[in-house]
């Protein structure tokens, strides 16, 4: 085993790129689904901005460095990612806010139709944003239905304004049918609004080619933007003429510098945007989106099934397979780029990993998760991970009592 992953590190169209991040040493890092690692042009780039932009051209940065076009030239450098043609993403604010703005606007799109419809099992801040909604408007304006992922496309009714929905989920890697789920909402007349979270830097999501109208995403988790980097919302262009999203903000006036009184959104996407842009973490963005220069997402995504299949075939060899119970699917086609595992003492197993150098991370009540970054995983820590995960279960270091305390952070 050990010769094949040697071979295949050496044969990886991708392995040039980890030369870009910076790693601590002796570091595997497993949960670049949380937050990637810094890239060393994001570093560099920070350093330019703060210094020679901030720190000597101080406002005239706004037209002399383009700081004000931020927003929509990093959203078409995300669009190829996801599969969209130009003029319909951009990056700001957090996911939340963009999903509040989305959510809005489809139930806008649908008049006479109330429910936003999604899954039990979303992340939960895409199922609070629907909650918050409908305190605001009333339940004859806005609901929330949840249904079992397996249900979704076949619950959509008449009443649906919009399916709300993660490509992958958060807590097991299963990946959803994007394409099926967006068909069939149309069919009954709703909206398809799609998250990317987990998907953007690491699958190849076909946006326009499904139809999907609207969908938002993260920058710091595959596309390595650093810790809170703004989010991506996409809106399609058939979508844009006649969408009102509520946060009316100067940034996303048609003229914000003619300061008038009145609000008339943008007629394209930067009517999504909001308030002044945070410039030095979007510069982060921009930076590390060099990564993705010359890369094929279809090397990537065939590089993370190859990684997932590989980790979790190690993991059923080893004696430890009983007690590890892996949640995500067998199929890889079916997951995302990454495998999480129901167990007992998996708090505890993920904190005497970290101090072993193998970075994972725990998801409540009793998972375990393994993100793959294939930009920066070698298929060698794949194995190196699962031998260290080994031997803290074979000697039971886990269960010492400095393992089993919880941080707020888990
Ligand atoms: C990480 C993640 C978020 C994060 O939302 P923010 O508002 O950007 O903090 C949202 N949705 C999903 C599915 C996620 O995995």
């Amino acid at each position: 085993m050990t010769e094949e992953l040697a071979l295949l590190d050496k044969h990886d169209p991708l392995a040039p790129k980890q030369a870009l991040f910076h790693c601590p040493e002796n570091l595997i890092y497993l949960d670049g689904n949380s937050l990637g690692l810094m890239p060393y042009a994001a570093k560099q780039r920070i350093q330019e901005v703060t210094q020679e932009q901030w720190g000597n051209d101080l406002i005239t940065s706004w037209n002399k460095h383009q700081w004000i076009d931020l927003p929509t030239t990093i959203g078409e450098r995300i669009a190829p990612l996801i599969g969209a043609g130009q003029q319909q993403v951009v990056c700001c604010d957090s996911i939340s806010i963009n999903l509040f703005k989305v959510i809005s606007s489809a139930i806008k799109l649908r008049p006479g139709r109330q429910e936003i419809l999604s899954t039990h099992d979303n992340f939960p801040t895409d199922l609070y944003m629907v909650q918050g909604l409908q305190a605001l408007l009333g339940e004859q304006h806005c609901t929330l239905r949840m249904v079992d992922e397996e249900q979704l496309a076949s619950s959509i009714d008449e009443h649906t304004a919009a399916v709300l929905v993660t490509e992958v989920n958060f807590r097991t890697g299963r990946r959803l049918d994007i394409a099926a789920i967006t068909a069939q909402a149309h069919r009954q007349g709703a909206l398809c609004i799609v998250d990317l979270a987990h998907s953007a830097g690491v699958l190849p999501v076909q946006l326009d080619n499904w139809q999907v109208d609207f969908a938002v995403g993260c920058t710091y988790k595959y596309l390595n933007g650093g810790p809170g980097a703004p989010a991506f919302v996409y809106a399609a262009k058939r979508h844009q003429e006649e969408m009102c999203q509520p946060l009316f903000g100067w940034m996303g006036h048609k003229q914000g510098f003619a300061f008038a009184p009145g609000y008339e959104p943008a007629n394209n996407a930067r009517q999504l945007l909001t308030g002044t842009p945070s410039i030095i973490s979007m510069s982060a963005v921009d930076a590390a989106l060099d990564a993705y220069d010359n890369v094929n997402i279809d090397d990537v995504r065939e590089k993370s099934k190859q990684m997932t299949s590989i980790f979790l075939k190690l993991i059923q060899q080893s004696r430890f397979c009983q007690e590890l119970h892996c949640i995500s699917p067998e199929d890889p086609e079916l997951r995302g780029s990454q495998l999480s595992f129901e167990y007992e003492h998996a708090y505890s197993l993920c904190q005497a990993l970290i101090d072993r150098g193998v970075i994972a991370d725990f998801r409540a009540p009793n998972y375990i998760r393994f993100g793959f970054a294939p930009l920066y995983n070698s298929f060698q820590q794949i194995a190196n991970a699962v031998r260290i995960m080994e031997s803290v279960l074979a000697e039971s270091i886990h269960l010492q009592s400095r393992y089993t305390v919880r941080k707020a952070v888990t």
